[in-house]
């Protein structure tokens, strides 16, 4: 069978020939595999700055955003049934017994950073046509969502950060009524979203779901589909190249929450001056090795204290988180049926995949098919 693998010793990235996997435990499931996305992530392996072999391999199979299908089952497995959908997760937990994580079911929280990661680091990923994958790590999706689901992995990153917000929110003032239904969890209050890629987007849209007033901000200028797109689900979008960080934070009052899926230092330092009192920062992007900057830690120190102010990192998800991706993917597409259309940029052959990863991004998510 094919896989789409890169070799970071011979620095290639090729389709290559293997052996298809087996079902060796009874909790496992083989899988179909339908769509794989493909994300910044690939990028840095595919140009050898990330991404990790398994021990004893000299390639790793990249792909970690993907959908399957049910296509055989062990003799234990007891939820999933042959031709179900399914998204599974990236992080495996690390082996270590110490590891409080890792041992209660949350490897995104990894302690020990020996967790592997599907496609990324010390695992095969996903861009293959067979999987052989434990049941626990797999999310069953409707099938009516086979359209978009595999936009589920990059929706995670926002809504593990939600998961978070909202626990904060209730827990200091503003207080939220434990009572008040997800979608309204924003009222009153404003969001912005900086960057418009596939997981900016995506959260622009978690985050306008929960009920923010929402402003998106990127250096983008129009016309951009990606513009069209955070406009369409009623964010209002704001270009840093006719707009400073000032005049934004003028025209938005408080900023009560910033999801920063940028990956660049000097621009999410800057927009930390601008959160507001109470408002908490999510940084979700990761920065490539940049310039220097100069910045000013005394007023960042001065405002987080003087103003409640939290500064929240956050990566990988849970599976909770995948659940609720699969939830808010519905959502969305009932509530802005034609935006969502727009986020899968086109599917390709594997054979085409080195040429979209490494190529510049045309739409917002390019997808591998089998
Ligand atoms: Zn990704
Ligand atoms: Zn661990």
């Amino acid at each position: 069978m094919k896989a789409v693998a890169v070799f970071p010793g011979t620095r290639e990235v090729k389709v290559i020939e293997q052996k298809e996997p087996e079902i060796t435990e009874p909790d496992q499931v083989m899988l179909r595999m339908l769509d794989i996305g493909i994300c910044g992530t690939d990028w840095e392996i595919c140009t050898f700055e990330y991404g990790m072999p398994p021990p004893g391999d000299d390639y790793l199979v990249i792909g970690h955003e993907a959908l399957a299908e049910v296509v055989a089952t062990g003799s234990a497995v007891g939820r999933l049934q042959v031709g179900d959908l399914v998204v599974p997760s990236v992080r495996r937990p690390c082996p270590h017994p110490s590891c409080l994580a890792c041992r209660s079911g949350h490897q995104d929280y990894c302690y020990t950073g020996d967790f592997t990661e599907r496609g990324i680091k010390e695992a095969h990923g996903y861009m293959t046509e067979y999987v052989v994958e434990h049941e626990r790590y797999l999310d069953p999706v409707p099938p009516d969502l086979r359209e978009f689901a595999v936009l589920t992995e990059p929706l995670t990153v926002a809504e593990k950060a939600l998961a978070q917000v909202t626990w904060m929110m209730r827990q200091r003032p503003p207080w939220l009524d434990p009572q008040t239904p997800s979608d309204e969890r924003g009222h009153g209050l404003s969001a912005l979203v900086l960057g418009v890629g596939p997981v900016g987007l995506l959260g622009a849209m978690a985050i306008a779901t929960a009920g923010f007033t929402t402003y998106v901000y990127s250096r983008e200028l129009p016309p951009n589909p990606r513009i069209d797109l955070a406009t369409a689900i009623g964010a209002t979008y704001l270009s840093s190249q006719d707009t400073t960080f000032a005049e934004l934070a003028e025209r938005v009052g408080n900023i009560d929450l910033v999801y920063e899926a940028v990956g660049h230092s000097h621009f999410a330092l800057e927009a930390v001056r601008w959160l507001g009192i109470n408002g908490i920062f999510v940084l979700t992007g990761v920065p490539g090795m940049q310039a220097f900057v100069e910045t000013d830690p005394a007023r960042t120190m001065r405002d987080l204290v003087l103003k409640n102010q939290v500064l929240l990192g956050t990566v990988n998800a849970g599976s909770d988180d995948f659940a609720s991706a699969l939830r808010n993917l519905d959502l969305f597409r009932n509530r802005w049926p034609e935006a969502v259309q727009t986020l899968i940029a086109g599917r390709y052959p594997p054979e085409q995949a080195a040429e979209l990863i490494l190529g510049r991004p045309t739409g917002i998510k390019t997808v591998i098919s089998f």
